[in-house]
């Protein structure tokens, strides 16, 4: 649920168990390694991760073939993305995961997909048409729009008198980017009035919404660096539509700004139809458009994303959702670390007072270090029963339960798990991205883990033009397409092969080799990471990869 305000990150006895718990990965076999194929030094130096900055991530991404923007023969969109080849499947494999994960594996989650058009009096109902906005600010000068919570500003005090000179400001970013931008405008500030050299107090940043008017008249805007900003105001992230051919404002409908009210107002539908009691949970992956005001960081803030949201309806009672909350959070943590996230760069984000929606028990933050700042990964709600409550009063009908047990008849309260699947492909994407040396060369290489790999295995034939390596190879390929996404690569030295593969982060290469055809030998396997390489008999490289890949 929609939160503007800035929070704190509270690092509490959730962040300790994060760094303390070793990350799980899928179950990779490890067995000894055997003859191996010619053309790949053996001496391997453990991979680090490094933290990529934006730059590397999102020229990676289009050179790979994972994330373009949007429109780009056009100039491009701000806020869309187009996935491509590699990036489909990565995006399918994460939704797959998910629901798997959520829904197939449970027995009391069941699945929706509603339409993303809703009637409009939904969005009433929800309290998104009165209150879904953000506060913004415009720069009359460069007619540029910011968030006025994403952007802040700092007093310039002389540290000798406590005299201030004037302000900074400067748009959100890691702590290191923002000081140093601020320092920046400092230092010009201090020449223009003629104070060159001078020492100035530690910034202390606040957000622009919080500004008076007396000091909006002297904050600079981020883009012209004079005071042309305008006073906050709110502005509705709704994108309108128009449904029907007639042009009047009865017609306007709005593109879902979330999944989760396509839930709710099918509360009375799933319980009549499927034999679920309390507690149980109605998920639903699927687009979600907001009109940003200001689209940043590539993919972690779009226009139109997707949510993979549940909502895990509880009975009510003070007592009763801060189990159901926690187990959220345990499980929501647990399936992040199962698709090869780093736990070191994932925290806790509590928040509290302000922070927390009016009708809200609790909500909790999984975040991420991402290369621009520690930012949310996805939010674990106790929503109380306001929606199915606001939806009884909107639509007349009564959207409640009645517990054959107790005999008791009360608008169930939920907890909320909401993910975005573009912020968690980013998330992904960074923590694969790693580097090592394999016989003093350096190679940059993908980290996927195997469950949402997007290429699962390349087959290489070790030779090209022998006709009984193709044909066997091609056959072990064929195969495998019936299962998995997989490539086909039978150019080159088979080392440049292995870094082909490499940089897209396919975890297994299958080569075939002389001792496969002419001693019945099976194949070799090829692990990305320690690039240990195995003999594997043929009937066995489908067992092999399905335990790897998919755990059994
Ligand atoms: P933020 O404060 O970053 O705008 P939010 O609190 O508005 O996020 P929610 O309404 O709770 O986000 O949405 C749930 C999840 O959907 C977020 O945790 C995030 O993963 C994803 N999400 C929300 N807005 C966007 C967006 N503009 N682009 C990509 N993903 C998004």
């Amino acid at each position: 649920m929609k939160i503007t305000t800035m929070l704190f990150v509270l690092y509490g006895r959730q962040a300790a168990a994060f760094s303390t718990r070793m990350a799980r990965t899928a179950g990779v076999v490890s067995r000894p390694m055997a003859t191996a194929v010619d053309g790949e030094a053996t001496q391997h130096e453990e991979s680090i991760t490094k933290m990529p900055d934006m730059e590397d991530i999102v020229s990676l991404c289009k050179r790979r073939g994972i994330i373009f923007p949007s429109s780009e023969i056009y100039n491009g969109f701000a806020g869309f993305y187009d996935y491509g080849p590699l990036g489909a499947e990565l995006k399918k494999n994460i939704k797959e995961a998910w629901w798997k994960n959520f829904v197939t594996q449970r027995e009391d989650v069941v699945g929706v997909d509603s339409s993303i058009i809703h009637n409009p009096t939904t969005w009433k109902s929800s309290g998104h048409l009165d209150g879904f906005s953000d506060p913004m600010v415009d720069c009359k000068e460069t007619k540029l729009r910011f968030r006025a919570d994403q952007i802040f500003y700092a007093p310039v005090i002389l540290e000798e008198n406590g005299e201030r000179v004037g302000y900074v400001c400067v748009q959100e970013g890691n702590d290191e980017t923002m000081v140093k931008d601020a320092k920046k405008q400092a230092k010009a500030l201090l020449k223009e009035k003629d104070m060159k050299g001078s020492k100035i107090e530690a910034f202390a940043f606040k957000e622009v919404v919080e500004a008076t008017e007396e000091e909006m008249a002297e904050i600079p805007s981020p883009a012209s660096g004079k005071p042309t900003l305008t006073m906050p105001r709110d502005f509705n992230l709704m994108f309108e539509t128009r449904v029907g051919a007639a042009v009047d404002s009865d017609n306007i409908a709005y593109l879902r700004p979330e999944t989760a009210q396509g839930i709710f107002i099918n509360f009375k539908n799933v319980l009549g139809s499927s034999r679920q009691k309390i507690p149980f949970g109605i998920a639903q992956i699927g687009k979600a458009f907001r009109n940003e005001i200001t689209p940043r960081n590539f993919i972690f803030r779009s226009r139109e994303f997707e949510q993979m949201e549940v909502e895990y309806f509880i009975p009510p009672g003070d007592d009763v959702w801060p189990e159901f909350h926690q187990k959220w959070m345990d499980d929501s943590k647990d399936f992040l670390l199962s698709l090869g996230l780093r736990e070191d760069l994932m925290g806790w984000d509590v928040h509290e007072g302000d922070g927390l929606a009016h009708y809200a028990r609790a909500c909790t933050d999984i975040t991420f270090k991402f290369p621009f700042g520690e930012q949310e990964l996805m939010g674990i709600a106790a929503r109380g029963n306001y929606d199915l409550t606001q939806h009884t009063e909107g639509s007349g009908k009564t959207l409640d339960y009645f517990d054959d047990q107790t005999k008791e008849k009360y608008i169930p309260h939920c907890i909320e798990p909401s993910l975005g699947v573009d912020r968690l492909a980013l998330a992904i994407i960074c923590s694969a991205y790693a580097e090592d040396e394999i016989g003093g060369e350096k190679r940059n290489f993908l980290k996927f883990s195997p469950k949402i790999a997007p290429i699962k295995a390349v087959v290489l034939p070790l030779l090209k033009n022998k006709e009984a390596l193709v044909s066997t190879a091609r056959d072990i390929f064929e195969k495998l397409q019936q299962r998995y996404n997989v490539a086909w690569d039978a150019t080159g030295a088979i080392g440049r092969r292995y870094r082909r593969a490499d940089e897209v982060g396919v975890p297994f290469c299958i080569t075939v080799d002389f001792e496969t055809i002419e001693d019945d030998a099976g194949v070799t396997i090829r692990d990305r990471d320690s690039t240990e390489q195995i003999r594997v008999p043929l009937d066995e490289v489908i067992p092999y990869l399905s335990k790897a890949i998919d755990g059994y």
